[in-house]
């Protein structure tokens, strides 16, 4: 299966992704950049290396200059493109997709993904199939570049709202499990540097991961286990390109994606000296980001889903902090990019005011819980399905940004298609498991009802 979308190019190696389509994206690519250099970097997987030299010779047979920075975070791709002045950035990933899977993901000049606009350029370039290949003589450079972790870790420690200090004299006990991916290298090292002392599982970066990648509870039982045995402070995971970053308590307990997100808002909002803040999130994030802002007399501005959705919505309206509720926290004082290096930072100044465990603290936040439930509709067309529910629902408080999302006092549901699948999303919000749940079911009802109509 191959997979283009906003956020790039998916795919399985061998049966969809080959050398020959590799070259083909590549040459796309170096044609809407069409000139200057192009920062490139990695996960782990194991196939990454090669179609890494492989985008890498193309760009370069088109005059493009390449800076290899290796196996690396995605956002620091993203943070080195931006620093180094290149003309744009390429990361050879498949972000949270299982071991056969490898892709590309375009960044621009500033550190931010394409947008859609933009992929859609690139897109039809690849299409026409007519990119330009240079004469003996002026092929770009290579070169590979070492220092890009340090230099990603020095501007995490750099945001005015980590307290390094304060965090070092606590001394924390951190297990990391970066599924020996991207993070495997960056996340020990900030830790180091913040005075942690670090238990790391998983942190070889071979990309054979030892579980399934994505960081859900059901596929972190190993750090559940440790940080209890260990005696830790708090357990950290991420995906294997590192943008994504879960949370497990001290107990072992896994806090839910949502409130990474939520305590870098707590640990944003509390200091920040700007006049009326605004932070930005998505429609699907939890309503605790909406209840932190209103804490602080701050404005939370909800986007359509994507992380480049929520990165030009914070650039336009210049907000302190945002991200997306899957674990990912955007700094603008870092870079505009969902990084799990600026989440873990985030967490340990979260934890690092008072002597609290952080399974006190997160108990502390306001607390909803969701339910992510999906519908076959097969024959049927989402967008009707969906202006029915709108009709039927007029009453309440409707937002059609991005499917359809209906919001009562302290739940909602959010429903969208997919771009990949005849299904419907149904995702729901409430103050305990149980409502949300009751929340998602009612609306799978009212879904069936409107498709037998
Ligand atoms: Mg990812």
């Amino acid at each position: 299966m191959l997979i283009e979308s906003i956020s790039g190019i998916r795919a399985t190696i061998g049966d969809s992704l080959t050398p020959a389509k590799v070259v083909e994206y590549a040459a796309a690519f170096g044609q809407w950049a069409e000139k200057g250099s192009i920062v490139l970097g990695r996960d782990s997987r194991v196939s990454g290396k090669v179609i890494s030299d492989i985008a890498a010779r193309t760009l370069q047979w088109m005059g493009l200059d390449l800076i290899d920075i290796g196996i690396v975070p995605t956002p620091t791709v993203q943070l080195m493109t931006e620093k180094l002045g290149a003309r744009a950035g390429l990361a050879v990933t498949a972000s949270h997709n299982p071991f056969p899977w490898n892709g590309l993901k375009f960044i621009e000049k500033t550190g931010l993904f394409l947008d859609a606009e933009q992929v859609a350029a690139v897109l039809k370039n690849k299409k026409a199939g007519k990119a330009l290949f240079k004469a003996a003589g002026e092929f770009g450079e290579y070169r590979f570049k070492e220092d890009a972790i340090d230099r990603h870790v020095e501007n995490v420690l750099s945001i005015p709202y980590i307290d390094v200090k304060a965090i070092r004299a606590r001394k924390f006990r951190v297990v990391i499990d970066a599924v020996n991916g991207g993070g495997s290298l960056a996340l020990p090292a900030l830790l180091e540097k913040l005075g942690c002392k670090v238990i790391k599982l998983h942190c070889s970066p071979d990309g054979y991961f030892p579980h399934t990648p994505e960081p859900l509870p059901e596929n972190l039982t190993d750090l559940m286990k440790t940080v209890k045995e260990e005696k830790a402070d708090l357990g950290l995971a991420v995906d294997p390109d590192a943008d994504r970053l879960a949370v497990v308590d001290e107990k072992g307990n896994y806090l839910s994606e949502e409130y990474t997100l939520v305590m870098a808002a707590e640990v944003v909002l509390s200091q920040t000296q700007v006049k009326d803040p605004i932070i930005v999130t998505n429609l699907s994030t939890t309503l605790a980001v909406s209840r932190i802002a209103e804490k602080y007399g701050a404005a939370c501005l909800r986007t359509a889903i994507g992380e480049i959705n929520v990165a030009k919505k914070m650039k336009e309206v210049a907000a302190v902090i945002g991200g997306e509720g899957n674990g990912g926290v955007i700094s603008p004082d870092s870079h505009l990019g969902r990084d799990s290096l600026v989440g873990a930072a985030m967490v340990l100044h979260f934890l690092a005011g008072d002597k609290r465990p952080l399974s006190e603290k997160y108990a502390a936040l306001p607390q909803y819980r969701m339910a992510k439930k999906k519908i076959g509709i097969a024959g049927k067309d989402p967008d009707a399905i969906l202006t029915a529910l709108k009709l039927k629902f007029a009453a309440e408080d409707c937002n059609t940004v991005d499917g359809l999302k209906i919001s009562f006092p302290e739940s909602w549901v959010h429903m969208r298609k997919s771009n990949t699948e005849p299904i419907l999303r149904v995702y729901s919000e409430a103050a305990d498991s149980e409502a949300a749940n009751a929340l998602g079911e009612r609306f799978l009802d009212e879904i069936k009802n409107i498709m037998e109509q």
